[in-house]
């Protein structure tokens, strides 16, 4: 491409609230222009970048076996209503009327959309598993839209997602989506890390970001100097155990119960450890024994588990099965010599053990142990939000590092959330009705472009990988109007450099070289060819490459042979 026929935008000037190089550094080099706070303009030159971005994530997603889609940016309010998230999502959701004042939204994500399709589509086992793509445009009315494109509210983002039959096919398709997201990412010459990472407002279980490291991140991520440990600092609000609802009052008559039993032997005989003790009940049975009903709460699944108390007089009698799945609306999950584990969701818990205590042990009655409550100790929370560098690390090996990063990828195993919200089925190899279970994956396309440049920049401009420049080779023309022979050896080369496949920006403006020079450097094309008078009285031309800081000569016939 000439440059007197396809112009470059690039501009001195710096904006004043650019605080970022790369934001800074995408208006020098005329690659987006703001339309309005978080809104912007994708100028050719830097089109050509985010379109190469999008050709890696293509490709590697299609060899990743994930089916390409389009799905409408625009999404009806019903969907978000079956979901629960309309409200929930809160104001970062562009909600939008029609005509006939429908609601709809400018969808930030697609799993409501995604999960609509998929239980019009999927009937059957068979179908299973399957992954879809689609590299679209994202609208989220962000609190605080800056640094361009890295925190934008239009913006590009590539999201999966996939339907399977059972944890273990989610699991496979997690790690190779995880392979895949670990070839993009090099493939474009980033320096990167995959942390464990909060599910946030989209749900589910396992979760990993991948962050392009660099100091102006947005994200604090805790890296073990040991371990393979390292996770977003964010993670510590999913690590708090959520506190269970009081225990219904009208059921219950609180009393302190003077007991000799100490947590520590409970916990000991009930294999749960001590922090996890989360909350202990005491209930009086038919016989005028004593049973504790320990809530452990873990990271997701709490469960509760019984013990009959040294002291108590008669043996205990366990409800059966049948009841336990009548008041928990679960199966018990085993039944020990000790007592029996129930998994119960946290928020039905506390509630859940009131209901087990009254269906138990009717007409008994029920105590809080208030003392023992008081006198265990904290959950204990790993706050990460807090942790500083040289801190010992969650997983007990070495110490933590504290990196800066830029979120680029977020993957999740997301379970049934949404396929059990939309009534999403199909039908299982005996032709009963099963609930897929769900994963989902993005990248922010957009923001690649910008995290690319946070890492590839020096004082005088963009640096671009290879794989993402616009260009790989800047011909720089000097004098071109009034020598002949800069013109003709110019023109020469660019249609050989054409026609061996590499990418030219030929600038043959009339411009003084140090402009010239000025901008190709700003524009970050990885190679630069010099054509002038003086070189080519020797046959050769000049060479030199955007992180160099000497030019070398190359002889005029090698230089296509030197580019390749
Ligand atoms: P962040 O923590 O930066 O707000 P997120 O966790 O809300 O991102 P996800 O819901 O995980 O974002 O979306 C997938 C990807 O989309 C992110 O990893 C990020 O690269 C990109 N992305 C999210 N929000 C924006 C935005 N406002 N502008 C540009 N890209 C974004
Ligand atoms: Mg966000
Ligand atoms: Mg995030
Ligand atoms: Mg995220």
């Amino acid at each position: 491409m000439r440059t007197t026929k396809h112009p470059l935008f690039t501009s001195k000037e710096t904006p004043a609230d650019a605080e970022l190089a790369s934001h800074k550094l995408m208006l020098q080099a005329g690659l987006i222009r703001r339309l309005a706070s978080g809104l912007y303009t994708w100028l050719p030159l830097g089109l050509r970048v985010l379109r190469k971005v999008e050709a890696v994530v293509r490709e590697e997603m299609d060899n990743a076996g994930a089916q390409e889609l389009l799905m409408p940016a625009v999404q009806p309010a019903e969907l978000w209503q079956e979901s629960g998230r309309w409200g929930q999502y809160g104001k970062l959701l562009l909600k939008i009327k029609d005509r006939h004042e429908r609601e709809f939204c400018f969808g930030p994500t697609h799993e409501e959309v995604i999960t609509d399709l998929a239980r019009r589509e999927l009937k059957s086992y068979k179908q299973l598993p399957i992954c879809f793509y689609q590299i679209q445009t994202k609208f989220r009315d962000e609190t605080r839209p800056r640094f361009g494109v890295m925190r934008a509210r239009e913006f590009v983002m590539k999201d999966a997602y996939s339907f399977h039959s059972d944890q273990e096919s989610l699991a496979e398709r997690y790690a190779a989506m995880y392979d895949a997201y670990t070839r993009i990412f090099t493939r474009l010459g980033l320096t990167f890390r995959a942390v464990q990472a909060d599910t946030g407002d989209i749900g589910g279980s396992a979760s990993h970001e991948f962050h392009v490291l660099a100091d102006a991140g947005e994200d604090a991520l805790a890296v073990s100097d040991t371990s393979d440990y390292a996770a977003n600092v964010e993670l510590a609000e999913a690590v708090q155990p959520a506190a269970p609802r009081p225990v219904p009052s009208a059921s219950l008559t609180a009393v302190d119960v003077p007991t000799q039993e100490d947590p520590a032997s409970l916990s000991q005989a009930l294999d749960i450890p001590l922090q996890q003790c989360l909350k202990t009940i005491l209930i009086e049975a038919e016989d005028g024994g004593l049973i504790a009903l320990v809530l452990r709460a873990d990271h997701e699944l709490n469960e509760v588990k019984a013990a009959k108390l040294a002291g108590a007089a008669a043996p205990l009698r366990f409800p059966s099965a049948d009841r336990i799945r009548e008041a928990f609306g679960c199966s018990p999950a085993s039944v020990g010599p000790i007592g029996l584990s129930i998994p119960v969701i946290a928020d039905r818990a506390a509630a859940a053990v009131a209901d087990f205590a009254c269906g138990a042990n009717r007409p008994g009655q029920y105590w809080t142990g208030a003392n023992w409550q008081r006198d265990l100790p904290e959950p204990e929370v790993h706050d990460l939000r807090n942790v500083v560098a040289g801190d010992a690390s969650p997983d007990g090996h070495g110490r933590l590092q504290i990196t800066r990063g830029i979120e680029v990828g977020h993957i999740f195993q997301l379970g049934q959330k949404y396929t059990e919200a939309l009534g999403a089925s199909v039908l299982d190899e005996q032709g009963r009705s099963q609930i897929p279970t769900m994963g989902c994956y993005g990248i922010g396309v957009s923001r690649l472009v910008a995290a690319a440049i946070e890492q590839h920049h020096d004082e005088r401009g963009i640096i671009w990988p290879s794989a993402i420049s616009p260009f790989q080779v800047a011909l720089v023309s000097l004098n071109m109007a009034k020598s002949p022979q800069v013109a003709a050896a110019s023109e020469q080369l660019y249609q050989q450099l054409t026609a061996a496949g590499i990418e030219v920006l030929w600038d043959d403006r009339e411009a003084r070289p140090g402009v010239k020079f000025a901008d190709m450097e700003l524009i970050g094309i990885p190679h630069r060819v010099v054509v002038s008078d003086r070189n080519l009285e020797n046959n050769c031309v000049e060479y030199r490459h955007r992180r160099d800081s000497n030019s070398q000569n190359v002889p005029f016939d090698a230089i296509v042979e030197f580019l390749r």
